[in-house]
């Protein structure tokens, strides 16, 4: 998991895979599996402010006692801090609760509409400042990609999205392969709705895998980074070993065919 790295159109690494801890509020829970994913080979910790728990994610990152630069910390400035000063403001508090000087990757939570431009400033603003490592967004679509590029100094280098084998968004992909824009996949499991998929289950019997294993590693094989949440550590291990196996064109073909374009969000208001 963690030699694994991507290059990101600002130059800085990013894991290809990470740990999304959504959901995981309670404290004890919280230690035990970042310990897990630190020990299964997890560098990438994704969380938010909307989360509630970054000040959890510091703790338990600080007891690894490991180097920060070792380290890769996402968060995501939510819906409700948008604007500059908000933002601003917002992400100091998070670094407080993180207990760091800086995130690696900051992202803005939702395109909403309001002060759509005055959030990428800030963003641009702090990472200029050193307070982020990269910038970009989450729960983008092409429209709200092309339209913050026209007032955008810099361009965001992730887009965190919902992808899974029901929902593989393989238009919004190609175009943001086209950008230089990482896809991040949310849900890359489809929080748990694939598992008993007939086709899926198929195809990692035929790997003797999990469907978990081989979904993964579709993402994988498509370029796309990944974020499964387990609390687990049997899950989480098993999650981590995907590096030792690969699909076939025709396999991975075969797994494209279950697409339903079916969201477990609900889809990002357009902008005006
Ligand atoms: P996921 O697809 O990672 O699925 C998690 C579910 O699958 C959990 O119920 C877990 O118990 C189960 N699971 C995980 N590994 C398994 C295995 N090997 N075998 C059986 N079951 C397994 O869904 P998620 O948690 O919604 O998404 C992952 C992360 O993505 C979140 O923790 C969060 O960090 C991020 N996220 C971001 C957004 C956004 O708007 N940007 C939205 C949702 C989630």
């Amino acid at each position: 998991v963690s030699d694994n790295l991507l290059t990101l159109a600002d130059g800085n690494q990013m894991p290809q895979q990470g740990f999304g801890v959504y959901k995981i509020t309670d404290h004890q829970e919280f230690v035990n599996s970042i310990k897990a994913a630190w020990q299964a080979g997890y560098r990438l910790f994704d969380t938010a402010q909307m989360y509630e728990n970054e000040q959890f994610l510091g703790e338990a990152l600080t007891k690894l006692q490991a180097p920060r630069s070792e380290i890769f910390i996402t968060t995501k400035v939510s819906e409700t801090n948008q604007g500059y000063e908000n933002t601003i403001k917002s992400v100091k508090e998070s670094l407080t609760k993180l207990q760091t000087d800086y995130v690696d990757l900051l992202l803005i939570h939702w395109p909403i509409n309001t002060e759509f431009f005055e959030t990428w400033r800030a963003f641009e603003d702090l990472k200029k400042a050193g307070l982020t490592r990269s910038i970009g967004v989450s729960n983008y679509g092409m429209v709200h990609l092309q339209y913050l590029a026209t007032q955008a100094h810099e361009l965001p280098v992730v887009n965190q999205i919902e992808v899974s084998p029901y929902m593989s968004q393989k238009p919004l992909l190609k175009f943001q392969q086209e950008h230089n824009i990482v896809t991040q996949a949310w849900s890359p499991l489809g929080r748990g709705k694939i598992f008993d998929d007939p086709t899926l289950v198929k195809i990692a019997q035929g790997k003797n895998r999990s469907v978990a294993q081989v979904v993964l590693r579709w993402h994988l094989q498509n370029g796309v980074a990944i974020i499964p949440k387990s609390v687990h550590a049997a899950r989480i291990n098993e999650n981590a070993a995907i590096y030792d196996f690969t699909l076939t064109n025709e396999e991975m073909t075969i797994m494209d065919s279950v697409n339903k374009n079916h969201r477990i969000s609900k889809e990002p208001e357009l902008v005006y």
